[in-house]
């Protein structure tokens, strides 16, 4: 903003051999310096030409040689996708032709694009606003069917009509608060007070639920991470083999074989989840085995959730319970119990007893009976099922829900405490400002740097 606006240029298109590539050309004076790089075989010079037309012709450079055969496309701001003229020359797919076509442009007078500037430029005049903009760069990632989907609910604008929507409440809410502040005299009812907290309740309640997807969207973007611990001998690599579904880890009856970690990713639902087998986590003197306790407690420490494995047919340990007790504290776990075709109902069920709440699924690794229920419930425990909303956000966004939601428990508990309007407005103004950041309506000249610098050029 404020410094003048340019016309810039860049490929489009992958560097790589492929039928076509595209050079976009965006800015006040795409259509001349389309008109210098490109010449129709007939007909007008794209200047002249009607908002969204194509011509063919050849791309030529200064002094009158042809660079290669293209199609021109001709696209009038507002309506493109910047928001500006827009020319987009097709030429031949190939680095070297691209590349070529790419420096006629800039001979013809335009500026090689900055990462993301296009984008940039369609957010500054309004196109899309700052949750979309990052959305883009979500479809370009996304590494599953699920996460696209996600990523396109996002950049058709469904998030921030949700954040919108939230906004227009609050900024409700502040209006009358300041009022109040402006006319003490308006002094207000204890209806109208009560109206108010009534506002910042369901915002807190509606960001709540963003915040949730914001959960899910990271679980789409990164995936889940679930460690198996247990003592040696339980089956953790049994059962490993038939979470992925092959025979990747090494099943020995010695106790102590696992020594390494091994991980491996696969979907669940369209959920990537990274299933590790630890080494276990006892004290040990021998070297080799330590090496893998020190990883495997650094696998614990990143796991998302953890699956305590017990073997059923020997029933609880000591062993099993000091593990237990190593485990980190805050991380959520679900108790497997393993080798269930060795033991009858009555044993099962007072082992169940003694691990009295505690979340448990019964397995067998070996007839793989109780598996299916076991995956349902790392999807639960992670809040992976009935995602079908889920939004792509990013950590930014997810920051600024965090910081909006703790602005307004701050106002409730400020106007619980019997505080005046003033200040309970000043929470109030931070959550609006903060859920404003999302969609770009309050930000700064360095955020919007730091977001753009993620996109590739040619965005
Ligand atoms: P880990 O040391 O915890 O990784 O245990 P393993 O997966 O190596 O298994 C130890 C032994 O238990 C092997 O002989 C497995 O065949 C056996 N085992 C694993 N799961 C089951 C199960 O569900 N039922 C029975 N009967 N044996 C199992």
């Amino acid at each position: 903003m404020g410094r003048a606006v340019d016309t810039i240029a860049a490929v489009a298109t992958a560097p790589v051999e492929a039928g076509i590539g595209v050079v976009r050309i965006s800015g006040p004076e795409a259509l001349r310096v389309g008109d210098r790089a490109f010449r129709p075989r007939r007909g007008r010079p794209l200047s002249e030409r009607r908002s969204h037309s194509v011509a063919y012709g050849w791309v030529v450079n200064t002094d009158g040689h042809r660079v290669d055969e293209a199609l021109a496309l001709v696209m009038l701001g507002p309506h493109s996708y910047t928001g500006e003229d827009v020319v987009e020359l097709q030429c031949h797919g190939g680095a070297v032709a691209v590349r070529r076509v790419l420096e006629v442009a800039l001979e013809a007078g335009a500026r090689l694009a900055e990462p993301g500037e296009f984008t940039r430029r369609a957010f500054l005049n309004g196109r899309i606003d700052l949750s979309q903009a990052e959305a883009v760069v979500e479809v370009i990632r996304a590494k599953t069917d699920r996460a696209m989907e996600a990523a396109v609910r996002q950049l058709e604008g469904s998030f921030s009509h949700a954040i919108r929507e939230v906004r227009e409440r609050l900024l409700g809410v502040a209006a009358q608060l300041e009022a109040e502040i402006d006319f003490p005299e308006l002094e207000l009812e204890t209806e109208s007070r009560e109206a108010l907290l009534e506002g910042c309740s369901w915002s807190l309640e509606r960001i709540g639920v963003l915040l949730r997807n914001v959960r899910r969207g990271d679980l789409l973007r990164n995936g889940l991470r679930v460690v198996l611990a247990g003592r040696p001998n339980v089956g953790k690599s049994s059962l490993l083999n038939r979470l992925v579904g092959k025979d990747r880890a090494i099943v020995t009856a010695v106790p102590g074989t696992t020594r390494d970690v091994i991980e491996e990713w696969v979907s669940l639902g369209g959920v990537p989840v990274l299933y590790a087998d630890t080494a276990g986590i006892r004290e040990t003197e021998d070297e080799v085995e330590r090496f893998g306790v020190d990883r495997s407690r650094e696998m614990l420490r990143r796991a998302d959730l953890i699956l305590w494995v017990v073997d059923a047919g020997s029933g609880l340990t000591a062993e099993d319970l000091a593990l237990r007790e190593q485990l980190p504290s805050s991380k959520p776990v679900i108790g497997v119990l393993n080798k269930t075709d060795l033991v009858d109902p009555a044993a099962l069920d007072a082992l169940a007893a003694e691990l009295k709440g505690l979340r448990l699924i019964q397995v067998s690794a070996l007839s793989g009976a109780g598996i299916e229920e076991l995956e349902r419930a790392v999807l639960e425990e992670a809040g992976a099922l009935d995602m079908e909303e889920g939004f792509v956000a990013t950590e930014r966004q997810g920051d600024a829900l965090r910081r909006a939601a703790d602005a307004l428990r701050s106002a409730l508990a400020t106007a619980e405490a019997g505080y005046g309007p003033d200040l309970i407005s000043v929470d109030v103004r931070a959550a609006w400002s903060a859920l404003g950041e999302i969609t770009g309506d309050t930000v700064d000249e360095d955020l919007l740097d730091q977001i753009f610098s993620r996109f590739c050029i040619g965005k």
